[in-house]
């Protein structure tokens, strides 16, 4: 059984847990695309799962300077399952690249901690705004999950995705009229990043499909860095202003 434990771009939780004995029950393998939840919030395997993976060039690099991905599991799925995989394929991390990854990981705990401190403030100051037709966080009490948000991760995460009320047009407005956060498609790293999922992360699924998972044109997806948190707000209260 493989999920995310937070979905990209909508925010939605599944319950690790719940899951995993559901699925052990059948003597499955749960897998855990942790990404979004971070490995400060999120202990994936205490809470039943058997695999973890992590893409590092997200808030692990921290920076956005390397790619890199990481499997978590027992001695033995890693010896036997990923080891000779590896092997054959040749997907191998160069020394340098391992080297700004384990930099990163001395001060993810900080990082990750202050971009949701952010985000949660963030979240607060945007909902009820009158451009917005939504704004989707984890740990605002008006998230569909956010009770298992503060059960799970004890936090709302470093992401937002916030819908503009005027599609496509208000949310590309919006984009450009920012100053201090950047638009592109990285995630979890200390500058803060916008993206539009439906013309690029998600541009490959029909218009049915974006649909049904809730990447209307108005979606914007938010990264939260580390910058001052008045200073993001700011940013995001004058671009949306603009539109
Ligand atoms: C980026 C990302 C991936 C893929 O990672 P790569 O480093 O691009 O291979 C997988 N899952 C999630 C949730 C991601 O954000």
């Amino acid at each position: 059984v493989f999920f995310e434990s937070m979905s990209n771009p909508t925010l939605e939780l599944v319950d690790i847990q719940a899951v995993s004995e559901i699925a052990h029950a059948q003597g499955a393998l749960v897998v855990v695309d942790n990404v979004f939840s971070t490995p400060v919030f999120s202990d994936a395997l205490g809470q039943g799962a058997d695999v973890i993976i992590y893409s590092s060039t997200k808030h692990i690099d921290g920076q956005g300077r390397t790619l890199g991905g990481v499997i978590l599991g027992t001695r033995e799925h890693i010896r036997k399952v990923v080891e000779p995989y590896m092997k054959h394929t040749g997907g191998s991390m160069s020394p340098f690249t391992a080297w700004v990854q384990l930099k990163g990981l001395e001060t993810l705990d900080l990082r990750v901690r202050a971009q949701a401190q952010s985000g949660q403030a963030i979240a607060e100051a945007l909902e009820g705004h009158a451009k917005l037709k939504q704004v989707i966080y984890p740990g605002l009490p008006s998230h569909k999950q956010a009770a298992l948000a503060q059960r799970q991760m004890g936090s709302g995460g470093t992401m937002l995705a916030i819908e503009l009320a005027g599609g496509k047009d208000a949310a590309f407005a919006f984009l450009n009229a920012l100053d201090v956060i950047v638009i592109s498609n990285n995630l979890g790293d200390a500058k803060s990043i916008v993206t539009h999922p439906a013309t690029t992360t998600h541009q490959r699924l029909s218009p049915e499909q974006r649909q049904t998972l809730g990447i209307t044109d108005g979606l914007v997806r938010l990264s939260v860095g580390i910058e001052d948190t008045d200073d993001l707000i700011d940013d995001i209260l004058n671009a949306l202003n603009a539109v």
